[in-house]
């Protein structure tokens, strides 16, 4: 019996990936949606998570794709309320509330899958298997997208606790921490904010490695023309380059795998949530979320020309 699912957050990402990927699934069967605006067809539609909760107690989990301010609360209701959840990134808007879900979910014996879609990519996996057993002595992150095309109208990035360019940027580093061996910490950040938003539109890091290696990463909002979501990574015997947030990989030069943007990442996503929920065991990672709050606290803060959404 595939399990009920409620989505919560009707917006972008919901509707290029997530219905798809449940509309084509055999695990889920998606029965309702919760969003205070949008309605999705052919499924029962609420205006809140809290009255899909109350009008469907046969709803086994739910997936949050609302914006990070809204996942903490929404999170604590649904795992309160017995269901299993998927999370979209990044996980919350600080990093104690994901601390605090990730006990709450023991303490209700529910699965919390903290999902990061980019380890999903198609890449990723040989991209690690690459690495295992090089040695790493450098690495370059370039994640440069233009806002305007893929965050459109999206207010919620520019306020307090909406990440900013580090909505994509920790992609990126939930792609390196998967990779590598080692782990890393952030030893300078510099932070571009527009004068008149609360979240940054660039940013330069350097994060280093427990072995004493860089690798330095540089994320904007502002790029135009060719889109950059590229990581790469050198090694005392060879050299290795994710791109297209990691769905396709190059070693030494050589494209060795290909696939389309976020081509298939959604399905695996929900396959792990299926097998998570058959267990009630949780997937929780807030290393990626802890670097971009390190930014933040270490980083130094630089005042840009304004941006309008
Ligand atoms: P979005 O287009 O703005 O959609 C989010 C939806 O959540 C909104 O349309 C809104 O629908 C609902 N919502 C609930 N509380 C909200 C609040 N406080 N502020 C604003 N909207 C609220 O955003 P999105 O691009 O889908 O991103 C949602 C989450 O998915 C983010 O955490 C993002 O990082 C992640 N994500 C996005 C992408 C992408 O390509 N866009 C890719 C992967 C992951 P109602 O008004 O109907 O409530």
């Amino acid at each position: 019996m595939p399990l009920k699912l409620g989505l919560v957050g009707i917006g972008k990402i919901a509707r290029d990936q997530h219905i798809p990927a449940l509309r084509a699934s055999r695990q889920f069967e998606l029965v309702a949606c919760a969003s205070r605006n949008a309605r999705v067809d052919g499924v029962a539609n609420f205006p809140d998570l809290e009255a899909m909760l109350a009008g469907l107690p046969q709803l086994d989990c739910v997936s949050i794709c609302t914006p990070p301010q809204a996942h903490f609360a929404a999170v604590r209701t649904a795992l309160r309320a017995g269901r299993h959840v998927m999370l979209e990134k990044p996980p919350a808007a600080t990093t104690r509330q994901i601390a605090l879900l990730a006990d709450e979910a023991a303490h209700h014996r529910r699965t919390l899958f903290q999902t990061w879609h980019s380890r999903f990519a198609a890449s990723v996996d040989a991209a690690r298997e690459w690495l295992r057993g090089r040695t790493l002595t450098g690495g370059r992150i370039v994640w440069k997208e233009d806002v305007h095309h893929w965050h459109p109208g999206q207010q919620w990035i520019w306020e307090p606790g909406g990440f900013g360019v580090f909505d994509p940027g920790i992609n990126a580093l939930s792609v390196l921490t998967e990779v590598l061996a080692d782990e890393v910490c952030v030893e300078t950040a510099v932070l571009q904010f527009p004068e008149n938003q609360q979240a940054p539109i660039a940013a330069s890091l350097r994060l280093r490695g427990e072995a004493g290696v860089a690798v330095d990463a540089e994320f904007d909002f502002r790029q135009k023309g060719e889109q950059s979501w590229d990581i790469e990574l050198i090694t005392t015997s060879g050299r290795l380059k994710l791109s297209q947030g990691g769905a396709t990989l190059e070693l030494d030069g050589r494209a060795v795998s290909a696939a389309g943007g976020l081509e298939g990442e959604y399905p695996r996503l929900y396959a792990r949530f299926a097998a998570l929920c058959a267990e009630a065991r949780s997937e929780v990672d807030w290393r990626p979320f802890q670097l971009v709050a390190d930014a933040f606290l270490i980083g130094e803060r630089r005042i840009v020309a304004p941006h309008f959404i």
